[in-house]
């Protein structure tokens, strides 16, 4: 009988994943070699300090980013093994800034084990001694989700497996709807949870403290998508941050009755305390978390109360190991986890994996289910999407499919949004 050993199954997936090419190189070592041998330990570079063994050499060899539609960056990480792992290191408006900044980390990364991920979390993090920020936390989170899925390619299994799950049986996901048509639209593709925006007033943005006129159209509009969504469906409210403290109450208070799934950034992120201060005003969860990066930015949050669903990005928190690391932390505070994510497939996979990872779960945020960007796109069945049981990530990017449907390049800029009255700058 044969003896199924780790260094076997990790031989076997290897050469089901990547050919011939892999298989032999790899039975070349096992001819010459022995489990735990020093042939067999990774390399101990002058950069890279203690490490595990390993019992394969597997090396970064190089990290290639590009421009694609309609304002990402996607990252793809080669190694000596044949196997690559995806990311989006993006920060939306800045892809150019972003490429720069994994093109400065590449050589940090070049030679290392791809699958000492935490470790390499903690070196690019810790040793740019000005850590954190919008620029470096995502083009760490890009490069961490990468790992991750070369990590799980290699072993032949889901991320989520390797961080102890699955969790759950399928994944509950959310869609954008503004409009009446885009509540029937995306309830017909099986949506039952959406998200909409405070509706304007002849499309300027709202003022620092509103008029009647103001609130009762925006309260107007929503019960009118909430009628659409049912009372078993949810429809949350964005308001972007871009509102006001004093117009923000208003709309709170107005719009209780109708019962949404949360309200987002009622205010700026940065003015935690009075966000703590709206919590405290109502009994819908408060829900905030796109603009906050890792385990740091979240701790205020959680221990002033601020919010109880946070919504880190996979694309701007730190990546899976990152947001992990919040979800751990939401959880001792009952807080829950709904992954934001307005960016493309990868964010939309690593969302899932973390999603299969974690108990305090509540739903996923996406744009896109990935068409024209991969092979098999997700499918959206009574609200939910399965569980995806692919290697790694769990996904297969469709680089020819990208580039014969033109989504390479972009040059997306953030939108300027001006007072209508007086021309002051306003956010948006
Ligand atoms: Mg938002």
């Amino acid at each position: 009988m044969k003896t199924i050993t780790r260094r076997s199954l990790l031989t076997n997936a290897v050469a089901a994943s990547f050919g011939g090419v892999a298989m032999a190189a790899t039975n070349k070592k096992k001819k010459k070699s022995t489990a735990y041998s020093e042939e067999l330990v990774a390399p101990r570079t002058k950069t890279q300090g203690l490490r595990p063994k390993a019992k394969e050499i597997v090396k970064i060899t190089k990290l290639e980013t590009f421009l694609v539609k309609p304002r990402g960056l996607f990252l793809k990480m080669h190694t000596n093994a044949g196997v690559v792992g995806w990311g989006e290191p993006i920060t939306e408006g800045r892809a150019l800034t972003c490429a720069t900044a994994v093109k400065e980390i590449e050589p940090y990364l070049i030679g290392k084990d791809p699958r000492n991920v935490v470790h390499h979390w903690q070196a690019i993090y810790r040793h740019a001694f000005y850590r954190g920020g919008p620029i470096l936390t995502s083009a760490l989170s890009g490069i961490d989700q990468a790992l991750w899925d070369i990590k799980g390619k290699l072993l032949g299994v889901p991320v989520y497996e390797l961080l102890g799950g699955p969790t759950r049986e399928r994944i509950r996901v959310y869609a954008h709807a503004r409009t009446p048509e885009d509540i029937k639209k995306r309830k017909a593709e099986g949506f039952t949870a959406f998200k909409c925006g405070p509706a304007k007033v002849k499309d300027r943005a709202p003022r620092l403290v509103e008029n009647r006129a103001y609130i009762d159209n925006a309260i107007e509009k929503f019960a009118a998508l909430k009628e659409l969504v049912g009372k078993d469906g949810d429809l949350g409210i964005d308001f972007h941050g871009a509102i006001q403290p004093g117009t923000a109450k208003l709309l709170i208070k107005a719009l209780e009755p109708y019962q949404p799934f949360f309200y987002e950034e009622v205010i700026n992120c940065q003015d935690v305390d009075g966000m703590a201060e709206l919590a405290k005003s109502t009994h819908i969860p408060l829900a905030t978390g796109e603009r906050i990066f890792t385990k740091w930015g979240f701790r205020e949050i959680l221990e002033k109360r601020a919010s109880i669903i946070l919504q880190p990005d996979l694309c701007h928190a730190g990546g899976i190991t990152e947001v992990r690391n919040i979800a751990g932390m939401a959880e001792a505070y009952y807080a829950s986890i709904a992954p934001h994510n307005p960016l493309g497939p990868i964010s939309l996979a690593a969302g899932l994996q973390i999603a299969a990872s974690i108990p305090n779960f509540l739903c996923q945020e996406q744009v896109s289910l990935g068409e024209g960007y991969i092979k098999n796109p997700f499918k959206v069945r009574e609200g939910f999407v399965d569980l995806p049981t692919g290697p790694g990530l769990g996904i297969e990017i469709d680089e020819e499919g990208m580039k014969e449907r033109d989504l390479i390049g972009h040059d997306w800029k953030n939108q300027e949004s001006y007072d209508a009255d007086d021309g002051s700058v306003v956010d948006w």
